[in-house]
């Protein structure tokens, strides 16, 4: 069990029962060659190439940092900024569509009879990135600090936050695929334990899998863990709280605490670089809130939103708004071209904030400390970012905060302690560069 947290009502049941639907050949994509944590890729192709299906087009730069490939076939016209979900800049390639469908060559390998060094750089050439919604990039996480050794790899199903349903759809889909990729993880850190969490709400779920974990033993012993519901137990500490009990102390990484967590999709894409050479270039996400049919769509990474509004005949007024990621965590768009990114779990329509009373001030009624499960004191912390006494807020430990939006949740005065925690984080950023 994590502490803090809250229960908000899941709407799971919206899109869970839907079978994967594909939309992958969209007129034109457009990938920003900084859609993962670290350095901008280097773009490698220029306006007016040719390129085909998982062709390199942006190349990594340095170690903390992600290739990034082709996912239509088609012509570059452009290499040029656009705008990031989080209201950043990034130099983005587009490519029009030419239909053909044409595709990199690729070649199946045994990744039993590869060394751990090969399995991760074939995890860094195909750009595979935390798809559970950070970025981060996954040949960083697999390659262990010196003196550090992981104990066990957790398998993280839980997808906490309301409404998605992509993971769970892609572990009933492709349990193969993804059981997979999670041998080939444990055997790139050289661990033999590993634990698959699911929260208690996946309806069967658990006799899907079952039965596949069983068949890895005695190589490779895994636990099927299944977690009462509670968000944000999809959260990196607050999941290994939850199946291990340690606490990753502040400023330290699970590593530190002998664990790893992968998302079910980071896992397929693993499975997929590793054995069949081939790259990130789609993923599925959840598309709902307040549409007719609510789904879960396999597109193409670049993919703009509009297209995929299209493709659902999905109408927009002026009173709804658009958030990608979960309606917890995820960010509203200002507008329907930006494109879909490796992290993209969800696009949610989601009505007019009615009902919403203005900010009011603080009654210091201390839910927001019950309900942070980072055991922070969010509303001090929110004094003090209002103060503008941005070392105030560091010495509260808002470097902790993964912004999960609990405290905002239950903060019966709407205040909006994540956007101030933001902007101090930011501050904090810009003090230390300066
Ligand atoms: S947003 Fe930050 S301060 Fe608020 S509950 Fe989450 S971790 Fe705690
Ligand atoms: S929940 Fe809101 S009103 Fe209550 S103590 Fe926290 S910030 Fe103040």
């Amino acid at each position: 069990m994590i502490s803090g947290g809250v229960h908000p009502l899941s709407f799971k049941r919206l899109s869970r029962n839907f079978p994967i639907q594909e939309f992958l050949q969209p007129e034109r994509v457009v990938l920003p060659l900084s859609q993962h944590t670290g350095a901008a890729a280097t773009p490698v192709v220029k306006k007016g190439d040719e390129v085909v299906q998982g062709q390199l087009i942006g190349q990594a730069n340095g170690f903390v940092s992600s290739c990034l490939h082709a996912s239509i076939s088609g012509r570059v016209s452009s290499v040029d900024y656009c705008y990031l979900p989080s209201g950043r800049r990034s130099l983005a390639i587009t490519i029009e569509n030419d239909g053909s469908n044409r595709r990199i060559e690729t070649i199946s390998r045994d990744w039993r009879s590869l060394a751990s060094e090969q399995l991760v750089e074939g995890v860094r050439q195909a750009g595979i990135v935390g798809m559970g919604g950070a970025a981060f990039p996954t040949h960083v996480k697999l390659s262990l600090p010196p003196g550090r050794r992981a104990e066990l790899v957790i398998l993280n199903g839980c997808e906490c936050e309301p409404f998605l349903t992509c993971d769970e759809r892609v572990l009933r889909e492709e349990t193969a695929g993804v059981v997979e990729g999670l041998q080939i993880i444990c055997r790139a850190v050289g661990t033999g334990k590993a634990t698959v969490a699911l929260e208690g709400d996946k309806d069967g779920l658990d006799e899907i899998v079952r039965p596949y974990l069983k068949k890895l033993e005695p190589e490779l012993k895994v636990e099927l863990k299944i977690l009462p519901e509670r968000y944000p137990q999809g959260s990196e500490k607050q999941l290994i709280e939850a199946v291990t009990g340690r606490q990753v102390p502040s400023g330290k990484l699970p590593i530190d605490v002998g664990c790893l967590v992968f998302n079910v999709q980071t896992a397929l894409a693993i499975k997929q670089a590793v054995t069949e050479g081939w790259p990130l270039v789609q993923r599925v996400l959840t598309l709902g809130g307040l549409v007719e049919k609510p789904s879960n769509l396999r597109v193409a990474i670049g993919t703009p939103v509009e297209a995929i509004l299209n493709f659902c005949q999905v109408k927009l007024d002026g009173r709804k708004r658009l958030v990608m990621g979960g309606p917890m965590m995820g960010q509203a768009l200002p507008e329907t071209s930006l494109p879909v990114l490796k992290g993209t779990s969800g696009l949610l329509v989601l009505g007019p904030r009615e009902g919403f009373s203005e900010e009011a001030p603080c009654i210091r009624c201390g839910r927001c400390l019950q309900a942070c499960p980072m055991r922070l004191a969010p509303a001090e912390i929110g004094r003090q970012a209002r103060l503008g006494n941005w070392e105030g807020c560091r010495q509260l430990y808002v470097n902790d905060c993964i912004e999960c939006g609990c405290c905002a949740y239950v903060c019966p005065s709407r205040l909006p302690l994540v956007a101030w925690f933001k902007w101090a984080k930011a501050e904090l950023r810009e003090k230390k560069t300066a």
